[in-house]
């Protein structure tokens, strides 16, 4: 049997273009033609997190981007507020811990936002710390946080802002120096459908600054963002960065940027929330509960509540074996309660994709309504 069509929250599926690039001769990291290529991805990258600051492709997963983020901004006994309403909230809280940093958690349930007020509320009650921290797409229960407002929170209080922008940077609208976002993540294998293995992180000059006086300056060498300019600016002709590039990832990465920048950031994020609400439909009319309202709705990532005598295990094994798809359970304390679909990236959003998804849930309900009458 073909391989099932991949519908969870990344690594999504990649265009047989991507693919192809991905397979051919590898190419050194180093010299002019090559610096050149580099240069102009990370001016692709920069118009996609709409930003005119610095950025940084980071060989390693999106969680490296993060941990990076967190140890340049901040170090042992430095406090933060940090927004948690899901496991990525949660994932920060666990690599901001390892580096010492003391947290002001923000939570909201899941399923629901963290709002700004909130954030401000902890800004206003802990006068000295040192950021603030949030997800963008919470990707566990499919919600935004509100990034925008929290910016103007952080900018009225003069605080720099993180934000993990792994499910939503080419997805959903980010508008980095227009917010005032001065740390701003994501990684190759969701919204920008290239293969897992790259992580892409900005830093605006005010982060920087912080970086430069702290009187700790940051742990480690590789996740160290003061060593990536550091080399960017020594290295500038025969390779900006400490290490070996991926280059054949950034090549495969190079074809989904130029369709996304091809297509027009504005249509691509449009084509990310028909997607969801073509799916967001499709389940309601079967009669299932959505986690996220539609006001703070994610359009990358939908997670549904499943049938309570139902775990989800058995709906992603029949959409698996009987119509080739494959789908996400829930994430920590919903595993067995939840599932989750992600509709991001050049094939993910496609109503070819969505509408026989949407068929197979159907199917499997009718299935379990028979199973009731017998
Ligand atoms: C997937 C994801 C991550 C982790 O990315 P990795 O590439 O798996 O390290 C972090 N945050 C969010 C919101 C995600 O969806």
């Amino acid at each position: 049997m073909d391989r099932p069509k991949l519908m969870i929250p990344g690594p999504v599926d990649v265009t047989e273009e991507t693919l192809a690039r991905m397979g051919q001769n590898v190419v050194p990291h180093f010299g002019a033609a090559w610096v050149e290529t580099y240069n102009d991805t990370v001016a692709s990258l920069k118009r996609i997190f709409r930003t005119g600051e610095d950025l940084f492709i980071m060989v390693g997963s999106g969680s490296a981007g993060l941990d990076a983020g967190v140890n340049s901004l901040l170090g042992k006994g430095d406090r933060a507020v940090l927004g948690i309403n899901g496991f990525f909230g949660e994932r920060l809280e666990e690599i901001a811990r390892s580096y010492g940093v003391e947290l002001i958690p923000v939570r909201a349930e899941l399923g629901m936002p963290v709002t700004a007020e909130k954030v401000e509320q902890a800004v206003l009650a802990n006068p000295d710390v040192k950021a603030v921290i949030v997800v963008h797409n919470e990707t566990s229960t499919g919600v935004v946080n509100p990034v925008e407002a929290i910016g103007n929170v952080t900018r009225k209080h003069n605080l720099p802002l993180m934000v993990d922008g792994v499910t939503s940077i080419g997805g959903i609208e980010f508008d980095m120096d227009g917010w005032g976002v001065d740390i701003a993540v994501t990684a190759s294998q969701k919204c920008l459908g290239a293969p897992p293995g790259l992580a892409m992180i900005a830093v605006s000059s005010r982060a920087w600054r912080i970086m430069e006086q702290r009187e700790n300056p940051p742990w480690g060498w590789y996740l160290n963002l003061l060593n990536w300019r550091d080399y960017r600016e020594r290295w500038k002709e025969w390779h900006p960065y400490p290490m070996t590039m991926a280059t054949s990832n950034i090549l495969a990465l190079r074809v989904s940027l130029a369709s996304i920048l091809g297509e027009g950031i504005d249509n691509t994020i449009r084509r990310h929330r028909a997607a969801a609400k073509m799916f967001r439909d499709g389940i309601r009319s079967i009669g299932l509960k959505l986690v996220a309202d539609d006001g703070f709705a994610s359009s990358t990532v939908t997670a549904v509540e499943s049938w309570a005598d139902v775990p989800t295990e058995k709906l992603i094994g029949f959409l698996e074996s009987e119509h080739g798809i494959r789908i996400a359970n829930g994430i920590g304390t919903m595993k067995d309660r939840w599932f989750r679909v992600g509709h991001m990236g050049p094939l993910g959003t496609l109503p070819e994709r969505i509408e026989p998804l949407l068929k197979g849930i159907e199917a499997f309900a009718a299935r379990r309504a028979e199973g009731e009458q017998n």
